[in-house]
């Protein structure tokens, strides 16, 4: 555990920081990993470079990544966060967000002449070759996912008659598969890995010969996240993650902390938005973010949990991560040629 911003005076007594009074026991614990994921950096980084290469309005469907503060300072910049491609003028230029889109989405786009940049997480794109690969080898795929989720679609939409999505537990019941020696799950990127686990069993009892995805569904970023918000939440008297309400990776580490044994736990936008009431006979808390959220989020965080008392900030390092993934194809193009400057003729 290392300290982020100990609370020590210059005497080596540990104080509240800024007041210069004795401690009270008062700590936070922050998860590391938190925020940022290769995959968000990735698709919020596209949104900005097309702007900044073709100017706005750049249209994006769906919310680029699941996060309240990205989404308005991009707005701010000339993005236009629109449902569905066919709310975006015929020729214009359409990024398509972190969570993936359906073959059906691109087909769309083409109609529409749009020029378009596909921001889909790398991670994303795998589980989405994964269904197609199984589909042509005529598998049901069961889709471990939360219903109605912008990543399920897509994921679902390679094969929709080959995919059934399986939320809650009462849905293992309902699948219906054609042979049960060739069913194969698969699952949303951003799910709770340990619930997840606990689905493939229940499924596994009625389908024994369930195969296993060839590799992790549930990406790093996921886990990692909750390997770290897991190891702090037994020591946590309450548990702060920053992420927005439609962020299913942060509403996952609400859950796991509590799971985990957090004796209270929160999830918010914004500093602001904490109860003081939560804070009543709190000694340890514990903060965390999900991976669409920017690290100032939670530095503003830490400083309005100072000005309360909590100025001691021990960090709890269960990863350190160094994935980083290349700009979609689409930008590399224009970013080389753009360097480049212009050509002779
Ligand atoms: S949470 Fe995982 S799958 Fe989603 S964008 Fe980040 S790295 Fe990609």
């Amino acid at each position: 555990m290392s300290s982020a911003s100990p609370g020590i005076d210059p005497a080596g007594t540990p104080t509240i920081a800024g007041s210069g009074e004795p401690a009270t026991g008062k700590r936070v614990l922050l998860a590391k990993p938190r925020g940022y994921c290769a995959g968000v950096d990735r698709a919020v980084i596209a949104v900005e470079k097309a702007l900044d290469l073709y100017g706005a309005p750049v249209y994006v469907r769906k919310e680029i990544v699941h996060n309240r503060h990205v989404v308005e300072t991009l707005r701010e910049r000339g993005a236009i966060f629109v449902e569905e491609t066919s709310e975006v003028p015929e020729g214009a230029l359409v990024v398509f967000s972190a969570h993936g889109v359906s073959p059906m989405v691109h087909a769309e786009a083409e109609e529409r002449n749009l020029r378009t940049i596909d921001a889909t997480c790398p991670l994303v794109t795998k589980v989405h070759k994964e269904v197609n690969r199984f589909a042509k080898d005529d598998y049901d795929i069961l889709l471990i996912g939360h219903e109605g989720h912008e990543e399920v679609e897509g994921t679902a939409g390679e094969a929709p008659d080959k995919v059934q999505l399986v939320d809650k537990a009462e849905d293992v019941g309902k699948v219906d598969v054609r042979d049960p020696s060739k069913v194969i799950w698969l699952s949303q990127t951003t799910l709770s890995v340990d619930e997840t686990m606990e689905r493939v069993d229940q499924l596994r009892e009625r389908f024994p010969g369930l195969a296993d995805p060839p590799s992790d569904d549930i990406c790093y970023a996921t886990t990692n996240r909750q390997v770290a918000v897991k190891a702090m939440a037994p020591e946590c008297d309450l548990v702060l993650v920053v992420g927005s309400t439609n962020s299913s990776n942060s509403k996952r580490l609400v859950e796991v902390a509590l799971k985990a044994g957090a004796r209270d736990a929160h999830l918010i936008d914004f500093a602001t938005e904490v109860d003081e009431t939560w804070l009543e006979g709190v000694v340890t808390v514990g903060v965390t973010s999900g991976a669409s959220v920017p690290d100032n989020l939670v530095m503003d965080l830490l400083t309005w949990l100072a000005a309360r008392g909590w100025g001691q900030v021990d960090e709890v390092t269960t990863a350190n991560e160094k994935i980083a993934f290349a700009l979609p194809k689409e930008l590399r193009k224009a970013v080389k040629s753009e360097a480049a400057g212009p050509s002779e003729s």
